[in-house]
């Protein structure tokens, strides 16, 4: 079994057998899509990605929070998001809060802006949060896993060197496995199946065995998600 903290399920019309799934949302309508996903190996999440924030009416996606598992994809991108970091900030704090209020996991998206991510959840006591594709500043490291969060990793950490070097600072206890499955990058339809790129990468850069890897970030994977 293999774990994904961060996929876009319900874009991948395929089903995942030796998958734990993880499926976040982009907007109402994928939040939607994913509701209906709910499965033994599969939890749900619903969200606004920072780059829907310009088109996506906050309250709709507001009200299905109490349906799912967890919140995300939300929080804040300072590079490609067309929304003013104002709305961002405002949709971001409404779904830290909800998932201070219910408990919840919040599974957060936060390019070019992992301090301030960072800070709105502390600010609203979140006690369960991912960064997703962390490629944050490195002293925050230390931060994130002193609140007990999560930052994934993506199989794309065999050739990219700042997720790589993120690998090599963080502890293993705060690393968890992501596809960010559905979406395109650099030519590639990211799915749940690379995730064994990552444990392999993951298990060189660390030098611990891959099952020993796999071990950790199922466990990781529980105390985020299940506990
Ligand atoms: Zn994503």
């Amino acid at each position: 079994m293999y774990y994904d903290a961060h996929c876009h399920y319900s874009y991948l019309k395929k089903k995942y057998n030796n998958f734990f799934i993880a499926a976040v949302s982009m907007d109402y309508s994928s939040s939607i899509d994913t509701l209906l996903l709910k499965a033994e190996n599969v939890l749900v999440g619903v969200g606004i990605h920072p780059w829907k924030v310009h088109e996506e009416n906050l309250d709709k996606v507001v009200d299905l929070v109490k349906k799912a598992d967890f919140i995300g994809e939300v929080g804040l991108d300072y590079r490609y998001a067309k929304a003013s970091k104002e709305l961002q900030v405002k949709y971001f704090e409404t779904f830290a809060e909800l998932a201070s209020l219910q408990n919840k996991l919040i599974n957060v998206h936060a390019l070019d802006a992992w301090e301030d991510a960072f800070n709105i959840l502390q600010k609203y006591n979140v006690k369960k949060a991912i960064f997703h594709w962390y490629t944050g500043p490195e002293q925050l490291l230390k931060d994130i896993e002193g609140a007990g969060y999560f930052i994934t990793v993506n199989p794309s950490v065999t050739f990219q060197k700042k997720h790589q070097n993120i690998v090599v600072k963080a502890p293993l206890d705060i690393i968890l496995t992501e596809s960010d499955g559905g979406y395109e990058y650099k030519g590639r339809m990211l799915e749940p199946i690379y995730i064994p790129e990552a444990i392999s990468e993951i298990s060189r850069l660390k030098n611990v065995k891959e099952d020993e890897v796999n071990k950790i970030v199922e466990r990781n994977f529980m105390k985020a998600f299940i506990s």
